[in-house]
């Protein structure tokens, strides 16, 4: 559900028997007795996918483990693990405080091993291949591959698995064809709406955590989006501050009410500066889980480095 990530549904898509087979083994691995899959709403392309070929499974090999379906109703805060969990159970999608941690106590209280898909989709290559296939790859000093789900003002959007490690400036020339005729680079998100946004000076960062958690973003699930001049930072940030607004799940006070009273700060013709940064301070702190600890990283990444657009004359 993170915006500008459409990887897992493009491999589940595409290839679903090597999600299916990893799926298998890890629960093989753990001695697993079931194993459960958790498909958003709007994916349906995908959960008739899985529905013909599950079935087609079961019929043909009744001694797997089952594998049972569960759909989702869209909500970003089930793609955090233990909200996922309560959703599964017929509850809230309401995130729990940890620990217990759903290794120990998960999915109707047995230990849970939980994965996203495209985990999942690797497993086979990593069984027959070995590690170094992947190890092979890498650039700036890093090792493996990342999906990476590359949008916005480029000639090519898609899904390209990158060695990790690779900059924005390669990707978009690399993979992406280009910007797109008459835009130039003015910024990017390497991480969706909660990875924070980054300006054009800093195209050469490794897309990798460690590098990026100094300038207060992160790659989380690779959703690159890349923005030119013809787009505002700030407007940018605004539009990622109303969707965590609109899919905070309410528990938590910092959260619920930080988005709400955030949207209306950065609404405003001029931006309360110290007041949002205090805000941003708050909703960091004491949020429970990532969405409201990571709602306001674009806030906080467009006063610091697009200042520009907080100048009295910018128009
Ligand atoms: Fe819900 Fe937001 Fe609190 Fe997470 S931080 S528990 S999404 S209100």
């Amino acid at each position: 559900g993170e915006p500008g990530t459409f990887k897992d549904r493009w491999y589940l898509e595409r290839d679903p028997h090597r999600f299916i087979e990893g799926a298998l083994i890890a629960a093989h691995c753990i001695d697993a007795n079931a194993v459960y899959l958790y498909l958003r709403d709007e994916y349906a392309a995908g959960r008739a996918i899985l529905e013909r070929e599950l079935a087609a499974l079961h019929a043909a090999r009744p001694s797997l483990p089952p594998i049972h379906l569960r759909r989702g109703a869209g909500a970003y805060i089930c793609g955090e693990e233990s909200a996922l969990i309560e959703s599964l159970e017929g509850r809230r999608g309401w995130p729990r405080l940890r620990p217990p941690y759903v290794a120990e106590v998960g999915l109707f209280g047995r230990p849970t091993l939980e994965h996203n898909l495209e985990t999942l989709h690797w497993v086979r290559d990593l069984v027959e291949q070995g590690p170094t296939s992947f190890k092979q790859h890498g650039r700036q000093g890093r090792q493996g591959l990342r999906s990476v789900s590359l949008s916005g003002r480029v000639r090519r959007p898609g899904v390209y698995v990158a060695p990790a490690g690779i900059s924005v400036r390669e990707l978009i020339d690399e993979y992406g064809g280009g910007m797109q005729t008459g835009h130039t680079l003015y910024g990017y998100f390497p991480g969706g709406a909660s990875g924070g946004m980054l300006p054009a000076s800093l195209d050469h960062l490794a897309l990798d955590f460690d590098t990026l958690q100094a300038y207060g973003a992160f790659i989380g699930s690779a959703a690159v989006v890349v923005f030119s001049q013809a787009d505002s930072a700030r407007t940018l940030a605004l539009n990622a501050m109303r969707f965590f607004e609109h899919e905070s799940c309410g528990q938590c006070t910092p959260c619920r009410e930080g988005t709400q009273r955030a949207v209306e700060l950065m609404s405003r013709a001029k931006w309360d500066v110290p007041l949002l940064e205090e805000l941003s301070a708050v909703m960091a702190d004491a949020s429970i889980c990532g969405l409201g600890q990571a709602a306001p990283n674009p806030l906080r990444c467009a006063i610091k480095y697009f200042p520009q657009e907080f100048d009295e004359d910018f128009v």
